[in-house]
């Protein structure tokens, strides 16, 4: 067999992206994700223009026994993204976005953002459910389920894949969808990237806008167990209309402690006011930003407190019930939180998401109740044993308030704790998964 810089050399005559390899001067940019504390190193970087170089770059991984990781906005924590010693599929050069108005669909590629996603499906008024933070891959965040500002009145991005073209593991590139190979789309709906690279999504669009009701109200720490207490009565009454996130996290200043409540409510504009009225009047708060805004830059509002490069370790745990001794918990936790860029947030499941039946996707988490996340985020090594330290304590520290683990790892992606259908899931693994050259991972092992 010809060594591997001989294979890339024979390759790269007909590949239309790059391939890169250690020696490259651009190897060391493209093999870093957006979580700082990531430091990978493969054997070859395959940065993909199509399907047919997906196709390619697969062979070839199969023919030297690399092990594929692939990298889509490259967000996951837990660095799936990419891989030591092995073959990093990137495709953050296979970006686009085909709105269609009038089908009310539209198909991105593989590596595209959802900013991206975002402005061309605004551009017609239209748009699905995507991450809050506009640099989130669409890719990685709807095939692990996809929680955002639309999730109570359209479902999870998941919910709104109307298929995917794939290529599998011995190269082929196939479409599943609920015609087309609907085992494959079942499984990929919350299976993750354990059963091919997704060269392309498709996905159902509703009307949306362009100008919403959202936006953060903060108010002194000292207030937390109130805020918290409002978050979860107003929880309780929502409507599929509101979509709400609570946070114990620090102000802008970088020393201000703040409780907080995020709010979108995607209804009618004429009562928008009074629903959102009871946070407006809660208490005099530090910030104040709810009100109108156009929904696009209300999915870019958050980007500036992630910023690339900073260093990562989250963990949650879903409580079915935010319980005052719950509440007590969190507030404890962020008390001792040692980074201002750290924060506990949670995102109350409820409405259209908690309506699907579980066994439709290979997505589990369908009940109301509340996602907490203790989200350690710090911007120097000289803070890993801090900011790993209260990401563990914290995780520990919430078990017993939680129902059953949402995200076990590092990683963020909503990765239930158990399959709906655990046979159903190994069949599809041993048939896809488990043929990929060089591993044999599913989302399920690892998580658990
Ligand atoms: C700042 C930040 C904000 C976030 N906000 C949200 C949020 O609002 N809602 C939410 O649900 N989650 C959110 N997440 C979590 C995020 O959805 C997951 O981390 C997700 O995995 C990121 O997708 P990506 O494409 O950016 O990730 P990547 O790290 O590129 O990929 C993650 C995994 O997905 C798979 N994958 C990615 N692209 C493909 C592809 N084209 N084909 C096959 N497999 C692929 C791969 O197996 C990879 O291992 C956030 C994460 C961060 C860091």
């Amino acid at each position: 067999m010809a060594d591997l810089s001989s294979s890339v050399a024979e390759l790269s005559k007909s590949f239309s992206g790059r391939l890169l390899l250690p020696k490259d001067s651009d190897w060391d940019t493209a093999r870093r994700v957006h979580n700082g504390l990531v430091d990978k190193r493969p054997a070859l970087i395959a940065q993909c223009l199509g399907a047919a170089d997906i196709t390619a770059a697969v062979r070839l991984a199969r023919e030297h026994s690399l092990e594929i990781a692939v990298r889509g906005g490259g967000h996951n924590v837990s660095g799936r993204a990419t891989v030591d010693g092995g073959l990093m599929i990137d495709l953050s050069a296979l970006k686009y976005v085909h709105a269609d108005p009038k089908a009310r669909t539209a198909r991105a590629g593989g590596g595209t953002l959802w900013g991206h996603f975002n402005r061309e499906t605004q551009a017609h008024g239209l748009a699905t459910t995507g991450g809050v933070v506009s640099t989130t891959g669409v890719a990685g965040l709807t095939l692990g389920g996809g929680i955002g500002w639309l999730m109570p009145k359209f479902g999870m991005a998941l919910d709104n894949l109307l298929g995917v073209e794939i290529v599998l593991a011995d190269g082929h590139i196939v479409r599943a969808d609920d015609d087309e190979n609907p085992d494959l789309f079942w499984a990929v709906r919350g299976g993750g990237g354990n059963f091919g690279v997704v060269s392309s999504l498709e996905f159902r669009l509703h009307e949306v806008g362009p100008l919403v009701t959202g936006g953060i109200v903060a108010w002194p720490a000292k207030r937390a167990r109130e805020t918290l207490r409002l978050f979860r009565d107003f929880a309780e009454r929502a409507t599929d209309e509101v979509m709400l996130v609570a946070a114990l996290m620090t102000a802008p200043d970088g020393a201000t402690k703040v409780s907080a409540i995020a709010a979108g409510y995607f209804g009618p504009s004429a009562i928008a006011e009074r629903v959102v009225k009871p946070i407006k009047v809660f208490d005099q708060p530090v910030v104040d930003t709810l009100g109108p805004i156009p929904y696009e830059q209300l999915n870019a509002s958050l980007d500036a407190s992630f910023p690339r490069g900073a260093r990562n370790y989250w963990k949650s745990h879903f409580c079915e019930q935010l319980t005052d001794e719950a509440i007590e918990t969190i507030i404890d936790c962020h008390r001792k939180c040692p980074s201002p860029m750290a924060m506990v947030s949670i995102e109350h499941f409820h409405g259209a998401a908690t309506r699907v039946k579980t066994a439709k996707t290979a997505f589990a988490l369908r009940g109301r109740g509340f996602n907490v996340l203790a989200l350690s985020q710090w911007s120097s090594p000289a803070g890993d044993a801090a900011g790993l330290g209260w990401a563990r304590e914290t995780d520990a520290a919430l078990k017993p308030s939680a129902g059953r683990v949402n995200t076990s790892t590092t990683s963020t992606r909503t990765t239930p704790a158990l399959p709906p259908s655990p046979r159903r899931m190994d069949r599809m693994s041993s048939g896809y998964s488990r043929s990929r050259p060089g591993t044999t991972r599913t989302t399920y092992s690892t998580a658990t």
